[in-house]
């Protein structure tokens, strides 16, 4: 490992070790070769062209889209004694001087830059006279007509290669498609460059789907969990922004609101006063959040459901970048899909309504949430429960007679001809009276009102599921209308299982592990250091975040150091902050320890744990009960929960305990005919395998078999894949 990097790590940032791919993008850089990095939100990514520039000695170029975000990552590194600098159209002509003094001195080691100014000559020029060695790309995908937020500006770029064939390139991107990647690194001319694409899944936001009733109580009650803390709310449309904006001003929210329809002086204001901590709630469209660096926003909350799985995985990857737990609720109704196909309507964008079906599949699927958006880009996640999702944390509870209204469903499509949408088939149901019901004559179908005692709302849930489960599909971009599928005649006969679920009417609990960062934390004393980091930023016209994150003031908070030599030690505080701030801080300690009596210089707490399944009362008591053999009949009357929850319980209880048979909840008979198909199709998705059986055989057993190969395959005292199958004839 090359010593200068971590040493640099060490005295600008105060960080110890780096995180995963840092080393690596980081020497590619310092060789000067090419690199394109791809990390989730809240990765690390800056730090990957920072270090470098340092190391090298010479000025890197970023490239950044929004000129309103740039003071804030300067000031950023400026805390941390960087020589930073940025150029823009938002300075004074003897600012614009200053930087052009430094550049011509050699003094500058990154220059934050949008993609407009350097396609000016004079521009170039000054660059080059700079001495530039190396060019950052953040956002790259906005090069990219495939990404989701395309600038045009972006292709501009393509010239670098040209213009300055002695620097190196590094383009930097959340976004995973390789269709993205591939453009990315074509329009850019990248030349034998190092790829490097990190692990998609954020172990520490907690991810729910809630469906939505009563929006504003159910935005409270997110709120509520989240006092003094920073958040996003993200709604579909500007009018929604307003409302719910000045609703939750009047009840005494600190909050701004941020659309494309305010004028840019509004906006401004609004991001300003989050970035200064004045406003904890930023309430907005998508418009809002690219390059939005405030590092402890704790939760973003949507109150519809977003218009891709790329956007959702974007806007929620701005929770928790401090890598500190962070909450991420969506608020969903079926007609969500539906507003989004009128926006889109316009756009004659196939692929538009292609992600808005694959999110509102995403939102309507009962898969692990951080499973399902890992695999979604590609990548494979091993945990069988995250702890951490409304799915894992079994916030869902199954309805009894799924099957019956499965079929009842299914009929009705049919008997309508297989040729309308959700709305007019719950319409059918519910035995509702419309023009367009008595026209058609739909009334005197047999399945007229036969589920009429359900909620349109619950109804078109369901018919989501059942597309997510495959009994159904929808057809067509501009009117979709619902089709049968291969397995829904299975399922009609009877002869697949079918599962529909609904919310579970008992509370969300909060355990999800948002205490463990708090470990040993006084917050007394943590509020108090926050407040002087607040004085601190107003006084030197800076951010908060950008004195020092809410990691270190936790950590300072539970080790309270009683001098300025130990409070080295804290993480995130390098050489520069230690001299600037130190007294400070070490000032709001003592007082804080004399006046409350508090000991001061506690060992440091242990870095939280990788989130390990979540215990409910209810999962313990099965586990208990499965150990000793019991059946999941047993195990349903004692713990009170639907067939589906407890099966899911003995998969993960399969997984983790890798019992060396399952005979005790599968008959054999039946284990050795599903097992073959799982060796053939993989253990990955159970969809595959189910459709092999063309619905014969339920998800239930299916899964079971699945956790009892994976069990097997992970275990350390079994070979793994050649001579699988003889394991399970040898199961006596
Ligand atoms: P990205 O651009 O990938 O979204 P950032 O570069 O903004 O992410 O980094 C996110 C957060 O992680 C920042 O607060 C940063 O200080 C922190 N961070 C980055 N690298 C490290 C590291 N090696 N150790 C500890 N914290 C880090
Ligand atoms: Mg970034």
């Amino acid at each position: 490992m090359n010593a200068t990097l971590i040493e640099v790590l060490a005295r600008h940032w105060g960080f110890a070790s780096f995180r995963p791919l840092q080393a690596e993008a980081m020497e590619a850089a310092v060789g000067g070769r090419d690199t394109l990095v791809v990390m989730p939100t809240g990765g690390g990514k800056s730090l990957c062209y920072q270090a470098p520039a340092i190391v090298n000695g010479s000025l890197t170029l970023v490239v950044s889209p929004l000129i309103s975000l740039m003071k804030d990552q300067v000031d950023g590194l400026v805390a941390c004694g960087v020589a930073a600098a940025q150029f823009n159209s938002s300075q004074t002509s003897v600012e614009q001087r200053d930087v052009e003094r430094a550049l011509n001195e050699r003094k500058l080691r990154l220059l934050f830059v949008s993609p407009e100014r350097l396609a000016m000559a004079t521009f170039r020029q000054l660059i080059s006279r700079g001495g530039v060695s190396a060019f950052a790309i953040d956002e790259a995908h906005c090069i990219s007509q495939w990404g989701h937020d395309f600038r045009p500006e972006y292709r501009q770029l393509r010239e670098l290669r040209q213009l300055f064939p002695k620097a190196s390139l590094h383009a930097f991107t959340a976004t995973a498609t390789e269709r993205v990647r591939r453009d990315i690194a074509e329009q850019l001319g990248l030349r034998n460059h190092v790829e490097l694409v990190g692990n998609f899944d954020r172990p520490n936001l907690t991810y729910r789907i809630i469906p939505r009733r009563d929006e504003v109580a159910q935005v409270e009650e997110v709120l509520h969990r989240h006092r003094r803390e920073a958040g996003i709310i993200y709604c579909i449309r500007r009018r929604d922004v307003d409302t719910l904006a000045s609703i939750l001003e009047r009840r005494g929210y600190r909050v701004a609101a941020y659309h494309a329809g305010l004028s840019p002086d509004q906006r401004r204001s609004a991001q300003e006063s989050f970035s200064k901590e004045e406003c904890d709630i930023i309430v907005a469209t998508v418009a809002f959040g690219m390059g939005i660096d405030r590092s402890n926003v704790r939760f973003v909350l949507h109150t519809g459901m977003p218009k891709s799985v790329e956007h959702y995985q974007q806007e929620t990857g701005r929770a928790g970048r401090d890598g500190l737990e962070a909450e991420c609720a969506m608020l969903y109704a079926p007609k969500d899909a539906a507003a989004w196909n009128s926006i889109l309507a316009g756009t004659a964008d196939t692929t538009a309504i292609e992600n808005v079906d694959r999110m509102q599949q995403y939102a309507t699927s009962l898969v692990c949430r951080h499973k399902a958006l890992v695999e979604y880009f590609g990548q494979t996640y091993e945990n069988a429960n995250c702890g951490a999702c409304d799915v894992c944390l079994d916030a869902h509870e199954a309805v009894p007679d799924s099957l019956v209204i499965a079929q009842k469903i299914v009929s009705c499509v049919v008997r309508a001809g297989e040729t309308f949408g959700v709305s007019h088939i719950v319409a059918i149901l519910r035995g509702s009276s419309n023009e367009k019901i008595h026209e058609r004559r739909h009334d005197k179908l047999s399945t007229y009102g036969i589920l009429g005692n359900h909620s349109k709302e619950e109804l078109s849930d369901w018919i989501a599921q059942l597309i997510a489960q495959g009994f159904l599909k929808r057809e067509g971009t501009q009117y979709p209308v619902l089709r049968l599928t291969p397995t829904s005649r299975a399922m009609l006969r009877g002869a697949a299982e079918v599962r529909l679920v609904r919310a579970a009417a008992r509370e969300i609990d909060d355990a999800g592990g948002r205490d463990l960062s708090w470990t040993g934390v006084d917050h007394a004393l943590f509020e108090e250091l926050r407040e002087w980091r607040k004085r601190e930023a107003d006084s030197r016209a800076v951010p908060p975040f950008t004195i020092l994150g809410d990691g270190a003031l936790r950590m300072l908070a539970a080790v309270r150091p009683s001098s300025l030599e130990k409070m080295k030690h804290i993480s995130g505080i390098g050489e520069t902050r230690h001299a600037d701030f130190g007294a400070g801080l070490l000032n709001v300690i003592v007082n804080y320890c004399a006046k409350s009596g508090v000991a001061f210089d506690c060992p440091a707490p242990p870095p939280a744990p990788r989130r390990e399944p979540a215990p409910t009362p209810s999962r313990t008591q099965a586990y208990d009960a499965f150990r000793r053999g019991a059946s999941i009949e047993e195990v349903m009357a004692m713990t009170a929960r639907v067939r589906s929850t407890i099966a899911g319980y003995l998969a993960d209880f399969i997984v983790t305990e890798r019992p060396a048979t399952i005979d005790a909840w599968l008959d054999r008979g039946q284990y050795e005919l599903i097992a073959p198909a799982v060796e053939r199709l993989g253990t990955e998705r159970l969809k595959p395998i189910y459709e092999e059986f063309e619905g014969r055989i339920s998800y239930d057993d299916i899964r079971l078999v699945v956790a009892h190969r994976v069990a097997r395959v992970s275990s350390p005292f079994t070979p793994r894949g050649a001579d699988a199958p003889r394991q399970v004839a040898a199961q006596t």
